[in-house]
């Protein structure tokens, strides 16, 4: 039977559906053109929010229309909704056959050769492991140029609004061995720049006992490596962020000018009812240090409106650290209770029309910002590692998209017809759009 794979959430959840998409196949599994051609239907969900578990449960529903159609057909639920619902989805819905965790991925591909073999099985995979759970690559011959690196898993932090710790478990750090090898058979195979990716990546290695070596080193490490030529990584906690990783931004050649910092809220009451552990001055005092060493960073943050307690005062603050700042881009988000997590029981909770009303309010000045920052790089320069052809192609010309060193996208036209995927190109910016750049090629 054919597979489709439908990927709900973060960038974890997108780089565990490509493990497994290359896993199925080099497992002998097809993949569907399309959804309404397969049999084997895999949903990996998030649930980090309300929204995007509700879109789990109404997709779930819409199957039922294919499943019915085919009646050796079945659905199979992974990721944090399946952590947090487990063996209850085979009750709601009959049709789901498998439910697995994110440490039960690694075992999908076994499991659903036995489920094609007896149709009357079930199976979940959702124990958590003490380790992190080492899968093989089944990369393909050829990569594109930009690609993601697991390094860790799960979190210790329990933020009182997260689910996290309690979906994908305790911290678990990789081996450094197996990142470093994985990263040189990346660059080997054509990948020019690399994303690390984890919870907390600042944290990494503290879970070792002193036997694994400490995020900057893994940086260092990394940098060193011949053929890389961008190194990135996400997501960092501020109060983990070290003197050494910030040092890393004014030293190592590939570490690209980014940085993704959430700030969540710019209210210290409502920081410390969030448990997050550090102030909005120690914050500021952060982003003092790395533009003091990296001038040119791009920062990037996450935001919550609507925090249990939040009055007008606070949110009035979380802008005022916006204007601070200045986020070059950020993700807003409506706060919303999840099971099982601290802020569920904390209150006054904040109504549906306020919170609404906040995050319009914080979106458009989040805009103004964006475009100030955007129209500030016109006339500029900077190396441009081009992905592939626009979505967007105008006539007469071969358009082009890439990214800037700081994460931006940048569209750039071509007149001859020449495959560029990978290239890093020096670019000139020519014009700032909404979200992007348009440049051209500097001679
Ligand atoms: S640091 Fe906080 S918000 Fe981030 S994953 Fe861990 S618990 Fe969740």
């Amino acid at each position: 039977m054919k597979y489709h794979i439908q990927t709900f959430g973060c960038q974890m959840n997108v780089s565990d559906s490509d493990w497994l998409d290359r896993s199925l196949k080099s497992a002998g599994f097809e993949k569907a053109s399309a959804e309404d051609d397969a049999g084997i239907f895999i949903i990996n969900t998030c649930s980090v929010r309300e929204k995007p578990e509700q879109k789990v449960y109404s997709h779930l529903g819409r199957l039922k229309f294919f499943l019915e159609k085919n009646p050796s057909a079945f659905a199979c639920v992974g990721g944090c909704v399946a952590q947090q619902v487990g063996r209850d989805f085979f009750q709601r819905f009959p049709y789901v056959r498998l439910v697995f965790g994110p440490d039960g991925l690694g075992m999908v591909p076994g499991a659903l050769k036995r489920l094609e073999q007896d149709p009357a099985l079930k199976i979940s995979l959702l124990d958590f492991e003490d380790y992190y759970p080492e899968k093989p690559g089944n990369w393909p011959e050829r990569m594109p140029p930009r690609a993601f690196v697991n390094i860790m898993q799960g979190c210790d932090n329990y933020c009182a609004y997260c689910v996290v710790p309690y979906t994908r478990g305790r911290q678990k750090s990789r081996s450094s061995r197996e990142i470093i090898n994985e990263c040189r058979e990346l660059i080997r195979l054509g990948v020019k720049e690399i994303t690390l990716l984890g919870q907390n990546v600042n944290s990494f290695g503290r879970d070792k006992n002193g036997l694994e070596i400490s995020f900057a080193r893994l940086l260092r490490e990394l940098n060193s490596i011949q053929g890389l030529r961008r190194l990135r990584f996400t997501t960092s906690h501020p109060k983990d962020m070290s003197s050494g990783v910030i040092k890393a931004f004014g030293e190592l050649e590939t570490l690209c000018p980014h940085l993704h910092l959430p700030l969540q809220s710019g209210s210290d009451k409502i920081l410390k009812d969030m448990g997050r552990g550090y102030t909005t001055q120690k914050y500021l005092e952060l982003v003092d240090s790395l533009r003091l060493v990296r001038p040119d960073i791009t920062l990037s943050t996450d935001l919550i409106v609507g925090f249990p307690g939040e009055s007008d005062e606070d949110f009035q603050l979380t802008l005022e650290m916006m204007n601070d700042v200045g986020f070059d881009s950020s993700f807003s988000f409506k706060y919303s209770d999840r099971p099982g997590v601290r802020a569920a029981l904390m209150g006054p909770k904040i109504s549906e029309e306020v919170k609404s009303a906040r995050l319009d309010v914080l979106q458009k000045l989040q805009q103004e910002w964006t475009a100030k920052k955007l129209a500030r790089r016109v006339g500029s320069s900077d190396l441009v590692l081009m992905d592939g052809p626009s979505k967007k192609q105008k006539a007469g010309v071969y358009s082009w998209q890439g990214r800037d060193g700081g994460g931006r996208v940048v569209n750039i036209d071509f007149h001859n017809r020449e495959d560029l995927t990978g290239m890093i190109l020096p670019v000139r910016f020519t014009r700032a759009k909404k979200h992007s750049l348009e440049g051209e090629v500097a001679s």
